[in-house]
């Protein structure tokens, strides 16, 4: 059989086995490693519905990476989800009135995040193994919130890797600052950033793209990477909790083997949303693939009329991990859609770089015809915070919030009643204040801890273990720095 490849999106890359594309990250054209073919996951549904999260993990990634023994990505699989998912079930289902929730968030940093990251630290040292390199693995990392502290958590005490997040000073939360400088682990580095998000961003990229530091880290066997979710490494395992939530529906009698359902997916780069679709083409019974939005609504324009148009306001919302105006695994849909055409994939992003825009015609369009794309405002996200909490004592978060009431929009458009999935991205006790809004009805000026107790007294629910110790935990990491100084700041880390 042939072996499954990964090509570029540019169309200009040599293909690359998985291994090679897990350590390279983007291919050497700027493009992005999509699969060559989508081979089934082993096993009819009947078949895989027996199986615990970890076993059906083995059986949906096995097929995206040939290169892999098994025994090899079981050690993987059975490292990254063990005992710090709260939820046995890795992934649950909690079906109530309102809705079937697919929860990723029990991961140790609680928000979906961790499902990938878990698991990416240790596919990246069997990939480097495969390959020969025997360098250190330095992932640097520029975050917003989410992503830097599931990074610092899924590389903390992984032997053979280093990890540095810098953020911006002022640019994060309360909770994910605090769970940011509470990081435990000789191995991790966080800094924060005299700047934004863009500064830390800027830096970051500088330090990749100099030669000088990147050869005196060869010399001293390092290599960097990162954690980006543009990697396949990450998307990959986020495939596996699609066929877990329609196995966990089937078990419990709501479909029968076969039946379609639809996902609903609140979205900011596309990199979830795209792995329901890559589940799809496994043959995962899906009719269509909700894309929400927040009030950065740029992917439900363009699912509407084929122009991509980033030159709009950007709005800070209470769902921040979805204000993205360049959803960059778009790409990875884009170049199926234009008859993977890399050439012409490649024109389409460079204009989005010069002019920040682009357009399709009907035909491309046509071809994203699995996906509807919606969006929620600010008030009718906490809307629905409320609506659910109300009727089904179910509580939300703000990203999932997005995506149940697209759920809603989407239903009263089309009359649909296909049964669907609600993908459920973060705890809502990671955004107290705007879901303790949500259910009282009034905004609340306090300290987060209080917020916090405020939320669980009102809603009877109890606060993660994880927030609950954060301010008993000490401080351990207090560098602050200027954007100018993160290379110099990367040289000290690394005695480069
Ligand atoms: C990152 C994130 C999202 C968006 O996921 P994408 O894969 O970027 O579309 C949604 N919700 C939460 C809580 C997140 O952290």
């Amino acid at each position: 059989m042939k072996e499954l490849l990964y090509k570029s999106t540019r169309g200009e890359a040599q293909p690359a086995a998985a291994a090679a594309a897990i350590i390279q990250g983007l291919a050497s054209d700027g493009g992005l490693f999509v699969p060559e073919v989508f081979l089934p996951a082993a096993g009819g549904l009947a078949d895989l519905a027996g199986l615990t999260y970890q076993e059906l993990a083995l059986r949906v990634m096995q097929p995206f990476l040939p290169d892999f023994t098994g025994a090899e990505l079981r050690e993987c699989i059975l490292k990254a989800y063990d005992s710090k998912f709260a939820a046995p079930q890795i992934a649950p289902l909690v079906s109530v009135d309102c809705g079937h929730f697919l929860e990723l968030y029990h991961g140790p940093t609680l928000a979906f995040k961790d499902m990938a990251l878990a698991i990416l630290p240790h596919l990246l040292l069997k990939a480097a193994g495969k390959l020969d390199i025997d360098s250190e693995i330095v992932i640097l990392t520029a975050t917003s919130g989410d992503t830097g502290k599931a990074a610092l958590e899924g590389f903390a005490g992984v032997d053979g890797t280093r990890v540095i997040v810098f953020y911006p000073e002022n640019g994060v939360s309360a909770v994910q600052k605090r769970q940011m400088v509470t990081q435990r682990g000789g191995n991790t580095h966080v800094i924060a950033v005299r700047g934004n998000f863009d500064d830390c961003q800027r830096g970051v990229k500088a330090v990749f793209g100099d030669a000088g530091i990147r050869a005196s880290a060869a010399c001293r066997k390092m290599l960097f990477s990162s954690a980006n979710s543009i990697n396949i490494g990450r998307l990959i395992p986020q495939v596996v909790y699609y066929f877990s939530a329609y196995l966990q529906l089937m078990v419990r009698g709501a479909v029968r083997p076969g039946d379609e359902v639809d996902f609903a997916v609140p979205t900011g780069n596309f990199g979830n949303i795209l792995a329901a679709w890559y589940a799809k083409k496994m043959g995962l019974p899906v009719r269509k693939l909700l894309c929400a939005a927040n009030e950065n609504k740029v992917l439900a324009d363009f699912l509407a009329r084929g122009v991509y148009d980033k030159n709009r306001p950007f709005f800070v919302t209470r769902s921040p991990s979805m204000d993205i105006l360049v959803s960059s695994n778009l790409e990875r849909l884009l170049y199926e859609a234009v008859g993977e055409d890399g050439l012409f994939t490649g024109k389409l992003m460079k204009q989005l770089d010069n002019a920040g825009r682009y357009e399709v015609g009907a035909e491309v369009l046509a071809a994203f015809g699995s996906f509807f794309g919606g969006w929620a405002s600010e008030a009718e996200t906490l809307q629905a915070i409320r609506e659910v909490f109300a009727s089904s004592a179910y509580l939300m978060d703000p990203h999932t919030a997005v995506a149940w009431a697209v759920w809603q929009k989407y239903r009263q458009q089309t009359g649909d009643n296909t049964p669907a999935i609600i993908v459920s991205t973060a705890s809502p006790y990671k955004f107290p204040g705007a879901v303790l809004q949500a259910v009282s009805g009034r905004r609340e000026e306090a300290e987060e801890s209080s917020l916090l107790s405020s939320l669980s007294r009102l809603t009877g629910t109890p606060i993660p273990p994880s927030i609950e110790i954060l301010d008993s935990l000490p401080v351990l990491h207090r560098t602050v720095c200027h954007q100018e100084e993160i290379r110099a700041q990367v040289v000290e880390i690394l005695g480069l």
